[in-house]
């Protein structure tokens, strides 16, 4: 099977990938959080294919990325002071706002929701892609859903074999988890995922947030799944020091310290400094190593969930519900 192409972002090349956007097919592009898959937002079509790649089901809306903020005009509603100061603030970055969305937005974007989710990613070449393309991108992980978030052009690559134009290299993510998502839809904001930008600093400057609740049933975020962001190994969180462990287990270990050799077969360090901005960028592609060691196991520190701890934490907990499902 032909692979897919993986080209460095040049002018010639975003062009390329510019048009195929238009004739509705897929591009997968670097954002500072993760590599997104992108389409034509507006183009219900090219919607459906994002749907197709990932397996996504149609229940689990989208993100629309933008790179100005008059795109907002066609594409959501109700605009307040909350969201302009927020937008002021974070944006471009890692901060997805959920606003009342306007007719123009297809039903596929939002899953029928009478909300829409945007963003202003802050990545040279999605920000370049995005205004070469002329619309906005809908653009969730460039991942099989459930799985391991790509932080690199060669964790998509190695996710999928077809249906994709292109794979524009952007090198690794800068922040390496996905965006905080905030509803603005409520009179107090609400927390559907925590990412990339630390709840305390949203609080700060608006206020308390309320957090979502998690109902598996009926998931507003696919991050509440409970499952998401999985590992083909199992994963487990340690409650203290690992111990001896029973069995010819081979084992991996995944934390901020580094851990006696002997116990583990593969280690990985998040952040030798305990830098939780390090431990975010490093999170997936460390997760991504030690699942292609044939592990039977990985054992992951829990850390505090303060600051970017506590998006580190909630993806370690899902991996670790998700890998379970699996056995
Ligand atoms: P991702 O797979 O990282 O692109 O995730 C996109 C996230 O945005 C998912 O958690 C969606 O459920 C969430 N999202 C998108 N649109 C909305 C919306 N209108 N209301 C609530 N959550 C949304
Ligand atoms: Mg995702």
């Amino acid at each position: 099977m032909p692979m897919i192409p993986v080209l460095p972002p040049t002018e010639e090349n975003l062009l390329k990938a510019s048009r195929d956007l238009a004739a509705g097919r897929l591009v997968s592009f670097p954002t500072e959080t993760v590599y997104g898959l992108g389409a034509n937002a507006l183009d219900p079509l090219a919607l459906a294919r994002i749907f197709e790649a990932k397996r996504r089901p149609f229940f689990d809306p989208l993100i629309v990325h933008i790179a100005d903020r008059k795109s907002l005009d066609t594409l959501c509603t109700g605009r307040d002071d909350r969201a302009e100061r927020l937008m002021d603030r974070f944006w471009p970055g890692p901060l997805t706002l959920v606003l009342p969305r306007t007719d123009a937005v297809p039903d596929l974007a939002t899953s029928g929701l009478p909300t829409v989710a945007v963003r202003m990613p802050a990545h040279p070449v999605a920000l370049a892609l995005i205004r070469m393309a002329g619309f906005p991108l809908a653009a969730p992980s460039a991942n099989p859903f459930g799985r391991l978030s790509p932080t690199s052009a060669a964790h998509v690559r190695d996710h999928f074999s077809e249906g994709i134009a292109m794979i524009l290299d952007g090198g690794p993510c800068r922040v390496g988890v996905e965006s905080t998502i905030l509803s603005l839809e409520t009179k107090t904001p609400c927390l559907l995922r925590a990412g990339g930008v630390p709840r305390e600093e949203l609080e700060a400057l608006i206020g308390p947030i309320n957090l979502a609740e998690t109902n598996p049933e009926k998931p507003s975020a696919p991050g509440q799944l409970p499952g998401h962001y999985a590992p083909r190994t199992r994963l487990r969180l340690l409650a203290g020091p690992p111990g001896p462990m029973a069995g010819p287990l081979k084992l991996g270990w995944l934390g901020f310290r580094s851990v006696p050799e002997g116990t583990f077969a593969a280690t990985e360090v998040l952040s030798s400094a305990g830098d939780l901005r390090e431990a975010a960028a490093n999170l997936f592609a460390c997760l991504h190593r030690l699942d292609s060691q044939g592990l039977d196991l990985i054992l992951a520190e829990p850390i505090a969930e303060r600051g970017l701890g506590a998006a580190i934490m909630d993806r370690l907990r899902k991996a670790a519900a998700g890998s379970a499902e699996g056995l």
